[in-house]
């Protein structure tokens, strides 16, 4: 079970942490136990960072009950949020952004405009917007134990809005492919989140960039054995963490990990 409350713990658990241990134990460590600086930040993560932040913006207006952003206005500011994010990376990491082979700052620049051109001319918008980028912090109750973890689950939902007359949490993500059914009927982060809000519903809409942009929403509705899987996998990834369990995890995430050469080189 999770329940929210406002108090503080020391420590904490993210969706982004639990994936981080998931895909590479030592990716885990060096990034949130040693704190290691990154060498760089992957492309992908600087595209879905500057796509959030339009989203937010197209948003707010529904919120405020103001005129719908023209895709002109989105595509400036999608244009800008490159800009920003691009400049910011380098605070963020000691060589900015590393790119693909096929990819470069402007070609990404163009592929996030058309995005969102996209996304305004094709999204069907929610009916009402009451919360943005809403943060929580929940207790833990262990499945195996039904004990109180020290250490919190926190996250921040991007909208909770109403469609078809319902109230829904919505996560937006970007992707570089289509998803398939395994990237949302056993995603952690839409089970955790229903949980702790005692909600029934989340929607991923999922923002495509390849040569030819999709947009696509996938609708989840976890029942409470998948809130309490999904649980059971936020504990034992507590218990690896405390149990000092780190390991190089080789793979294709090498390939865009921050920490190649800390991990490859031990420098
Ligand atoms: S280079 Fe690979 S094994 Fe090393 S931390 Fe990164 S993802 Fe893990």
């Amino acid at each position: 079970m999770l329940e929210m409350t406002h108090e503080e713990a020391e420590g904490y658990f993210s969706a982004s942490r639990i994936n981080t241990y998931l895909i590479c134990p030592n990716k885990y460590l060096f990034n949130y136990i040693e704190k290691h600086k990154r060498e760089t930040v992957s492309a992908p993560l600087m595209f879905g960072i500057a796509t959030h932040s339009v989203i937010e913006k197209v948003y707010d207006r529904i919120r405020a009950g103001e005129p719908a952003m023209s895709r002109e206005e989105v595509a400036d500011e999608a244009a800008s949020s490159w800009v920003r994010t691009i400049e910011k990376s380098f605070e963020d990491a000691e060589r900015g952004v590393s790119y693909g082979e096929k990819e470069s700052e402007g070609q990404l620049k163009d592929r996030l405009v058309a995005l969102l051109r996209l996304f305004v001319d094709q999204f069907e918008m929610p009916s009402q917007v009451h919360a943005l980028e809403q943060k929580f912090r929940c207790w833990v109750y262990d499945p195996k134990t039904n004990e109180r973890r020290e250490t919190q689950f926190v996250g921040v939902v991007d909208a909770i809005v109403t469609r078809d007359g319902a109230q829904i949490i919505e996560e937006h993500k970007t992707s570089g492919r289509r998803w398939s059914k395994h990237d949302y009927q056993h995603n952690i982060q839409g089970s955790l989140y229903l949980a702790a809000h005692q909600m029934d519903r989340l929607n991923f809409n999922v923002l495509t960039q390849r040569k030819n942009p999709c947009i696509e929403t996938f609708n989840i509705t976890s029942n409470d054995w998948q809130k309490t899987d999904a649980i059971n996998v936020l504990c034992r990834v507590m218990d690896a963490v405390e149990q000092q369990h780190f390991f190089p995890k080789r793979g294709w995430q090498c390939d865009r990990c921050s920490f190649r050469r800390r991990c490859f080189t031990g420098r």
